[in-house]
């Protein structure tokens, strides 16, 4: 269902009289709601050794090499799934949200994941569920302490957004000999307005062309954040960027400032390494999770009970996970020129409808 990215139980059910399915499982396939039945009742262990698999053969291949400063990232990323008024499972958040027509208890659920960033490959590797009481820094936490058991040498640093600007998340990367890299905002004030302090007195390193100027600025040794273990060091990216708008074809002057706190040295990595893996965060959440989301459907819900929710999401980050190191590992360069992901998840989708019985016309 996945691979094909068919969206839906039920669209998966129309393929049941398809030969492929007996072929690969030696029997029709299920109906819809014993899938998603099934789905409530398996071992997520068991799928997460699964994903596992898949991460170390790609390894062994050398299919995921760090960038070019030679370190292995992890992101973690927030999600949630879906939100719904109506029903709700002994996995459901809730918040209240003020309406029209009054006070409304609203049900949700969300999740963290955390997926590898190599070179030209990102690999989803794990997720956890937020419960019910708790904040997205705790599910990560405990998302992490299991991670760092079954992937231990996977990666150098770990980043987050500025949710993840938290002492918990800093000093569980120090005690684990991680790094940590999280977007740096307001509420973090004495840290920040102490590096805008210094900052001032720094001249900063400049790169410039006719449309783009960039300045850096690097300073390490805060303790400022005495909750945090160790100093940290803040990078600061002040950018501007001038963009011809399609609409009347004027040129405009668009700027960007961000903020950075690490405990990464710079002797470990450079001002534009730091500044690379902050943007890059970005990236991910583009290139991961809105494939994840928007062609995969990977927050759809397929059967509203807490476990067959992860397993079904873990059945898609595989399944991308799988797909992607098909497409940019074994797919000649000249194929991938002609074919978008798009159209390489169409042909496998032929394969179920190929052998379908012909329905009267
Ligand atoms: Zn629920």
């Amino acid at each position: 269902m996945f691979l094909c990215r068919l969206g839906s139980l039920n669209a998966l059910s129309q393929t049941r009289e398809s030969s492929f399915w007996r072929r690969w499982l030696g029997r029709p396939l299920p109906s819809p709601d014993t899938i998603g039945r099934v789905a409530a009742l398996m071992d997520v262990g068991g799928l997460r050794a699964v994903g596992k698999r898949v991460y170390e053969r790609l390894k062994r291949s050398k299919a995921l090499d760090p960038g070019p400063h030679g370190l292995m990232g992890a992101v973690l990323d927030g999600h949630e799934t879906h939100a719904t008024f109506q029903r709700r499972c002994a996995g459901c958040l809730q918040r209240t949200i003020h309406t029209t027509r009054g006070e409304r208890i609203q049900y949700y659920h969300r999740l963290v994941a955390v997926s590898l960033i190599g070179r030209d490959l990102r690999l989803m590797l794990d997720a956890e569920p937020v419960r019910p009481g708790e904040d997205e820094v705790s599910a990560a936490l405990r998302l992490l302490d299991r991670v760092i058991v079954a992937y231990p040498r996977a990666f150098d640093v770990i980043l987050g957004d500025a949710l993840y600007a938290d002492p918990r998340f800093f000093n569980w990367a120090v005690d684990h000999g991680k790094d940590a890299l999280a977007v740096l905002k307001d509420d973090r004030r004495d840290l920040l307005q102490d590096a805008r302090r210094l900052f001032e007195d720094q001249a900063p390193s400049i790169a410039e062309d006719p449309t783009f100027r960039r300045e850096w600025r690097d300073l390490e040794g805060f303790t400022t954040w005495p909750q945090v273990k160790t100093p940290v060091r803040v990078v600061r990216s002040f950018e501007t960027r001038r963009v011809r708008r399609q609409l009347d074809g004027e040129v405009r002057q668009e700027a960007s400032d961000w903020y950075w706190v690490t405990t990464l040295s710079r002797a470990r990595a450079s001002t534009g390494t730091v500044v690379q893996w902050g943007h890059s965060r970005w990236d991910i959440e583009n290139q991961g999770f809105n494939a994840l989301v928007n062609e995969w459907r990977a927050d759809h819900v397929y059967r509203h009970e807490p476990t067959a929710m992860l397993v079904f999401w873990l059945l898609a980050q595989i399944g991308l996970n799988v797909f992607s190191a098909f497409f940019r590992r074994n797919l000649k360069p000249a194929a991938r020129r002609v074919m978008s992901m798009l159209h390489v998840a169409r042909h496998v989708q032929a394969e179920l409808y190929i052998p379908l019985p012909r329905a009267p016309t």
